[in-house]
């Protein structure tokens, strides 16, 4: 046979696998499946500029509908992969078509993680995870004056922002005691508080939602765990994310939070890798496994497995990145600070611009950068160089970083 690379999901990785085939050279034949009926785009504008209606479906597209045709990349939307036979290397679609495959990238992504308390179902909920679901919330909150939003992590705060901007009044309730505490320190959550506060935004935070209940007069009454009661005419929820592995258990694929692989992003059946949101890898800037859900690390990641399948295997390092957009506030995060033992502040805290380098045994292990987008370019160079600033450099602004990369 001749080869055929087939790949699961046609987000930000799926099609990256595609792209980089061709740019390598690879002359074989390309499956790219997607369930979702539209041509692939981008996700960071959905709860950013498409929603604020800045950006259309056509200006949130990855490429023409003419690139496929003319790089020779089989797009099959509206295709669900149901079943995998890694011994038979064949996908089984959901009509019961047999797809043979020579390589196979699972690119599935991850799926929203949903509120189950009394009521929930009832108050139909806004996930943002897809187009569609950015469609619904778009005309959700259109119709609504009184917004909840359950999850005070990227998504819940962008839509925060977003809602806040178009004129609705907002609650966000948080499980935490800071908000996107997962990912940042307190200095830099307590900065997002009060920008959302001055916004007008009420903050639950420690806080869950027991039940919800319709209200008499419409919408929603929903029963916080402090005891008080939020009214609302639009819910939407951003809790987290759980990875989609199930066509890789069924088909006997080792998984632990993630789909588990090398640093080839080779899972545990032969010819079949695992990229993105799904894959559970040994990330070498924290020391441990883990799963990283980014757009970067997405294509990072196809990357890795084209240049294994093509045979130029490259193990992945990547420095990871993240960024969020929330009113004038542009946060750009690179590295991972999980676990760091000292961190120096680069600007002036007062003016929302500003970075913070984090050290851990005296080695420089991440920066965020809030309104200061040269440094996180600067500091993407310094981590992936391994350099690490003395503090007393990165405390004195009119020293140029740059200095240090010569
Ligand atoms: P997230 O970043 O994990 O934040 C979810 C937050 O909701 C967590 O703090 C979580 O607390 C809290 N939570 C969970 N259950 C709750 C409940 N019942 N009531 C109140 N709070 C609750 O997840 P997300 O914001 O949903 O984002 C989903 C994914 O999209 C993530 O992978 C994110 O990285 C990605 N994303 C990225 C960007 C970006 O890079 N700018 C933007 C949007 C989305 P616990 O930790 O206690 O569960």
């Amino acid at each position: 046979m001749k080869p055929q690379v087939v790949i699961i999901g046609a987000g930000h990785g799926g099609v990256q696998v595609a792209a980089s085939l061709r740019e390598a050279g690879f002359d074989g034949t390309i499956v790219l499946l997607s369930d979702e009926q539209t041509l692939p785009y981008q996700k960071p504008p959905l709860s950013k500029g498409y929603l604020q209606g800045k950006q259309t479906d056509e200006a949130i597209l990855f490429r023409s509908p003419a690139y496929y045709d003319a790089n020779g990349i089989s797009l099959r939307l509206g295709v669900q992969a149901a079943r995998i036979l890694p011994e038979e290397k064949q996908v089984i679609t959901g009509t019961g078509e047999r797809i043979p495959y020579t390589q196979l990238v699972l690119a599935t992504g991850a799926a929203n993680r949903l509120l189950r308390v009394p009521g929930a179902d009832a108050a139909d909920i806004g996930y943002l995870r897809n187009l569609t679901d950015a469609r619904r919330i778009g005309e959700r909150l259109a119709q609504a004056q009184r917004v909840a939003i359950i999850g005070g992590g990227f998504i819940g705060l962008e839509l925060a922002a977003l809602a806040v901007e178009k004129g609705k009044q907002v609650t966000v309730i948080e499980a935490q005691q800071r908000l996107m505490e997962r990912v940042l320190p307190a200095m830099l959550s307590d900065v997002f508080q009060a920008v959302h506060e001055r916004q007008g935004v009420s903050l639950f935070l420690k806080s869950g939602v027991e039940a919800i209940e319709a209200a008499e007069t419409g919408g929603h009454l929903i029963q916080v765990s402090t005891g008080q009661t939020v009214a609302a005419d639009c819910i939407l929820a951003g809790i987290g994310v759980i990875p989609e592995t199930t066509l890789a258990m069924n088909a006997g694929i080792a998984c632990e939070n993630g789909i588990l692989v090398n640093e080839y992003q080779q899972t545990s059946a032969p010819d079949i890798y695992a990229i993105g949101d799904c894959a559970n890898h040994h990330n070498p800037y924290a020391g441990c496994r883990l799963r990283l859900e980014s757009v970067q690390n997405a294509v990072d990641q196809a990357k890795t497995a084209v240049a294994h399948m093509t045979g130029h295997p490259v193990a992945y390092q990547a420095v990871p990145w993240f960024w969020t957009n929330q009113y004038h506030l542009k946060l750009q995060m690179a590295g991972l600070s999980a676990g760091y033992d000292q961190a120096v502040v680069r600007g002036d805290t007062a003016t929302e611009k500003f970075s913070v380098y984090y050290y851990k045994n005296g080695r420089l292990i991440g920066v965020d950068s809030l309104n200061r987008p040269a440094d996180h370019l600067n500091a993407r160079k310094l981590l992936s160089a391994g350099i690490t600033p003395d503090p007393a450099q990165l405390a004195d602004t009119a020293f140029n970083l740059n200095n240090l990369l010569a």
